[in-house]
């Protein structure tokens, strides 16, 4: 079995002990709704201060309340479009997570759009520009913003979310395909850079078919009850955010067994 084989099967099997995130300190974006409310409910559920970075403020307060109803660490909210947030409300930000805490040990890049399912040849302008700013541009910003801050961590990891789409390209996906393709080439330039001059390891993951907004979107004629839950794929999630990932680097795996 290759090396890249037995991470993805660690990752696929794991099962996060019942504290196995104590103490850590995670940001997530897009985590009011779908995979991101899911992941950021069960790193609270096993000991993580999540930081819950997303667009609308009640989805957030909803997650919030929900950690605290079932007795995990206080999560911080962090109301944040990323269609039009800048390098300086980034900084700010950063600002801010420093003042109350003293490092960052994960980073979920999760939040993302969908755009429109058209032939390339047609894409709209503005379109393409808004799925490049969410899921490219703010990626790379809110990472540089946050770097210093991951830097102050024993261990951390800065985790990208990738896409089928984005590994092998699809007629009519458009931004969403390309920009994927792009998230997993900043998750390969960032593993090497950090690579043995940090502690910051820096992976992707792609959830694949999941019962989310975004997936009904993409695939309206589909029946959702024949998906797996968000919840249903966690473990992935916590295996890369957490301490028992230390050291893989620069691998690309599947949340879901292919
Ligand atoms: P959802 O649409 O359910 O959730 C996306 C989240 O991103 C929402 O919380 C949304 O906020 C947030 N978001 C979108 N735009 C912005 C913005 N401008 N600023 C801040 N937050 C924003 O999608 P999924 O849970 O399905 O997707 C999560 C990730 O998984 C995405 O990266 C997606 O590409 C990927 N993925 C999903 C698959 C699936 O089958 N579901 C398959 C492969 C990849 P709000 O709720 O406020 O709109």
């Amino acid at each position: 079995m290759s090396e890249a084989q037995a991470i993805q099967d660690a990752a696929l099997q794991y099962q996060c002990p019942p504290q196995g995130l104590l103490d850590r300190i995670i940001l997530v974006t897009g985590a009011g709704d779908g995979i991101g409310r899911a992941v950021s409910l069960a790193l609270a559920d096993h000991g993580a201060t999540v930081i819950l970075l997303g667009r609308t403020q009640n989805k957030l307060e909803a997650v919030y309340d929900e950690i605290k109803k079932r007795g995990g660490p206080e999560p911080a909210l962090a109301p944040v479009n990323l269609e039009v947030a800048t390098p300086a409300d980034y900084a700010e930000l950063a600002g801010l997570f420093e003042g109350e805490f003293d490092r960052l040990d994960g980073l979920l890049h999760n939040a993302s759009m969908l755009g429109e399912i058209t032939p390339l040849d047609h894409y709209p302008t503005g379109t393409w520009n808004s799925v490049m700013q969410v899921n490219v541009n703010a990626q790379l910003q809110l990472t540089q913003a946050l770097l210093p801050l991951l830097r102050q961590s024993e261990d951390a990891s800065l985790l990208f979310t990738s896409s089928g789409v984005g590994r092998q390209a699809r007629a009519f996906w458009g931004a969403y395909a390309v920009s994927k393709f792009a998230n997993e080439g900043m998750m390969q330039i960032f593993a090497q850079e950090l690579d043995k001059t940090s502690s910051i390891r820096v992976n992707s993951i792609n959830p694949g078919a999941t019962r989310t907004r975004m997936r009904a979107a993409a695939y309206p004629g589909e029946d959702p009850q024949s998906l797996p839950a968000p919840a249903d794929l966690v473990a992935p999630y916590l295996y890369l955010l957490g301490p028992a990932s230390q050291g893989v680097n620069g691998q690309a795996l599947d949340a879901q067994r292919k």
